[in-house]
């Protein structure tokens, strides 16, 4: 598989954002990825140069040399750029990189709770980078009958939709050009419509297209298709295990087995897939316990990113009735996951911001979070991909979202970057 590597104006590759206190004095220029340098490559990892820092990235889609600018995200080797469009990137960022990473060392300091124990901890693993991942959410028919979630098979409430490969691919084409995404996950129901060819076709549609790291959340799919897309250039693997507690797994999962899935993971990181996945928070019977072992279980499967969020009842399903955890219990479990693992990213989710709206992402990064998620999924399809309801952000444009989620990074430090391993 090979990228294309297009040829284009720098200033278009970087996203102007206008921005308040404390940054206003430097003209802020923000995008999700910084080019580095590759400064040594071995096998197939390539040493990759961030102003004096080197990370590692795997390089499987290019014939490297040294001295050459790439970008890398989620320690892939995504988009290898000319010189001079790096360097013209990279003089924007220079100030901004450093100042960046003053503001977040110096929120981290002195630290009194769990929480902020926990941001320190990933501040001194992790750094400053936030990855900042578009989601385009293709399809909500879904074979499963799972009782938490809205497009379980059995709620005939719910208008169903799937886009076609063709929209598919014009979205991500529109994430990753103009909306500057470098990662992108493609979420679905498990929709057996979407057989082999046509799954083949979308991610060799995208990457002809345009350079990403491309995330697969599609469900329980065979191990065989992944391996097939795998080849076709796809990169990462969402798929929760959603909870640790076998008994709780087999009555919210009808006709499946915790087993299974967790197999399923595990054959996933044989191929090589970096690996998100992650549970609920808040489901009936589920208690403390529970959880410390779901977050271990999230370890244990070697896990690169973790992705997990509170149970929001859905009307259609039967679990209407049961309670939402509170942000304090989602933030305390955020921060427990950070303290067991300091070098994962970890997901601040959508679902947190449903029990929150104006606090939980920037809570949720001060409690050892590094990762988000923007819905880049089409305006006409948006609203329809009902798995909770009042998701976030269903009413407002794309463009607005990103000017607040990079002005929140801003405000706390973060540079929405991914630098890799
Ligand atoms: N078919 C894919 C994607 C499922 S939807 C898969 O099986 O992985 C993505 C995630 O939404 C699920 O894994 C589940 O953890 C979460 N989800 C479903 N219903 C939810 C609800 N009511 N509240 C919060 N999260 C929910």
């Amino acid at each position: 598989m090979a990228h294309s590597i297009r040829s284009h104006n720098p200033a278009q590759e970087l996203c102007g954002v206008s921005l308040n206190a404390p940054m206003a004095h430097i003209k802020v220029l923000m995008c999700y990825a910084i080019p580095g340098r590759v400064v040594g490559l071995e096998d197939r990892i390539a040493f990759v140069d961030y102003f004096g820092e080197t990370k590692k990235a795997r390089n499987d889609f290019f014939q490297l040399s040294i001295g050459e600018y790439v970008y890398a995200q989620g320690g892939f080797v995504i988009q290898r750029i000319s010189e001079s469009e790096a360097k013209a990137v990279l003089n924007t960022w220079e100030e901004l990189f450093f100042k960046l990473k003053e503001i977040d060392s110096d929120l981290a300091q002195n630290p009194k709770d769990l929480r902020q124990k926990a941001n320190l901890i990933r501040q001194k693993h992790q750094g400053n980078s936030c990855c900042v991942h578009g989601i385009i959410e293709f399809s909500n028919h879904c074979r499963c009958d799972c009782l938490y979630c809205g497009i379980r098979s059995s709620n005939t409430a719910i208008e169903r939709y799937r886009m076609t490969v063709e929209e598919i691919i014009d979205a991500a084409y529109f994430a990753i050009s103009e909306l500057k995404f470098k990662a992108l996950v493609l979420q679905s129901g498990e929709d057996t419509w979407y057989d082999e060819d046509k799954l083949l076709a979308i991610v060799q549609g995208i990457l002809r297209k345009s350079p990403a790291l491309l995330i697969l959340s599609i469900g329980e799919r065979e191990a065989g298709l992944y391996e097939k897309l795998y080849q076709a250039g796809a990169r990462g693997a969402l798929l929760r295990f959603e909870t640790s507690n076998p008994d709780i797994y087999s009555k919210l999962r009808p006709a499946h087995n915790l087993d299974e899935r967790i197999n399923l993971i595990k054959k996933l990181r044989d191929i090589e897939y970096l690996i998100m996945t992650g549970f609920l928070i808040g489901l009936p019977g589920q208690t403390q316990d529970d959880i410390l072992s779901d977050i271990q279980m999230t370890n244990s499967l070697g896990t690169d990113m973790f992705s997990f969020g509170p149970l929001i009842p859905h009307p259609q399903t039967p679990l209407s009735g049961v309670p939402c955890p509170s942000i304090d219990d989602t933030l305390d479990t955020i921060a427990r996951a950070r303290i067991m693992n300091p070098d994962a990213r970890i997901l601040v989710t959508t679902s947190m911001e449903t029990i929150d709206k104006e606090n939980a992402l920037r809570s949720g990064l001060l409690s050892g979070g590094n990762s988000l998620m923007v819905d880049v999924t089409p305006a006409k399809y948006k609203k329809l991909y009902d798995i909770y309801p009042n998701r976030p952000g269903m009413d407002a444009e794309v463009s607005e979202t990103i000017a607040s989620v990079l002005k929140l990074l801003n405000s706390i430090g973060r540079a929405p970057v991914d630098l890799g391993l």
